[in-house]
């Protein structure tokens, strides 16, 4: 039921029984978007930490779910603190999704302070196997992300195609009518993210030199899968600046092995990378594992990793 108030043969006596009526009937929207329940819109309100995921979530959800993206295009999941408004949001929220693997170590605190016991909590590498992730610091380097598991699964799509089904069962637990047209969106999707990942083995195939170095440890995942070596990072911690040893470690790795490449990426300063680049002679390109719905070339998901593909073709094929 929508009560607009504004109903044909709704003549109140006076102004002030219309104000009270108003007032009662917004009212009656917050509380009952307070809990979980459809957005005035009819939709179920999902909060969503990164832009990857949100594409995931509106695949699966279509015109059944609002989506929110919590961290916006071009700042990093790593460090991130939600706005007054995402609270606002979260506390109508029927779902809120995640990447977990603690790559955004500050949600838990987030879930606490909202206090919405109804809010289904989606992790969505969780549904990864366990014996697909990949332990933080195996790129070849140490690091000191929060977590004991690399988080990066989305840019493997087979790993993705995992989060996408986490989602639609966290969608259908908190809107049990809509299970099989959740499921349903899921699997159409999956059947584009399997020919992406044709897509993307069949272009990396092609490449003549296999490694490069990236900014921070974001790649882990899309190396093993299409063969390829992440052979060093820039930043072991994003926006970490690294050591004068690190940086002539990493110089004569790139000359040592003829690496071509470092990978900059639009969420961090590409200036420890440009430095290093120019030290060693390799080139500076920049690959964005997390996209922008605004920027056509990187506005979904898919998008996204052909965006990729095409910037590793520039230095590595
Ligand atoms: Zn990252």
């Amino acid at each position: 039921m929508r009560c607009s108030g504004r109903r044909a043969g709704c003549r109140p006596a006076t102004k002030a029984l219309t104000a009270a009526f108003l007032f009662t009937a917004a009212l009656a929207v917050v509380l009952v978007s307070g809990c979980g329940q459809p957005s005035p819109s009819g939709r179920m309100k999902v909060a969503v930490t990164t832009v990857p995921l949100a594409d995931f979530a509106r695949e699966v959800g279509g015109d059944l779910v609002e989506v929110e993206t919590l961290i916006p295009p071009g700042a990093s999941p790593h460090n991130f603190e939600p706005t007054a408004g995402q609270f606002a949001f979260l506390s109508e929220a029927g779902v809120f999704v995640m990447n977990g693997l603690e790559l955004e170590s500050w949600a838990s605190d987030v879930v606490g302070k909202v206090g919405n016991e109804d809010l289904v909590e989606v992790k969505a590498a969780d549904a990864v196997p366990h014996d697909r992730l990949i332990r933080a610091g195996d790129y070849g380097g140490d690091t000191d992300l929060t977590g004991p598991y690399d988080p990066h699964v989305w840019l493997d799509p087979t790993l993705a195609s995992y989060q996408v089904d986490a989602i639609a069962d966290g969608f259908a637990r908190a809107d049990p009518g809509n299970r099989a047209t959740y499921k349903a969106n899921a699997a159409a999707y999956k059947e584009k993210l399997a020919a992406l990942d044709a897509e993307l083995a069949s272009r990396t195939s092609a490449f003549s030199s296999r490694s490069f170095v990236a900014l921070h440890p974001a790649w882990t995942y899309l190396a093993r899968r299409y063969g390829l070596d992440q052979a060093g990072v820039v930043e072991e911690l994003p926006g970490k600046e690294p050591s004068g040893k690190q940086v002539r470690e990493l110089v004569d790795e790139i000359k040592g092995r003829g690496i071509k490449v470092v990978f900059a990426e639009p969420q961090f300063s590409p200036r420890a990378a440009e430095a290093i680049a120019e030290e060693s002679g390799a080139r500076v390109l920049t690959l964005d594992p997390l996209g922008d719905p605004e920027s056509p070339e990187v506005s979904t998901y898919v998008k996204m990793m052909q965006h990729d593909a095409s910037v590793m073709e520039e230095a590595m094929r």
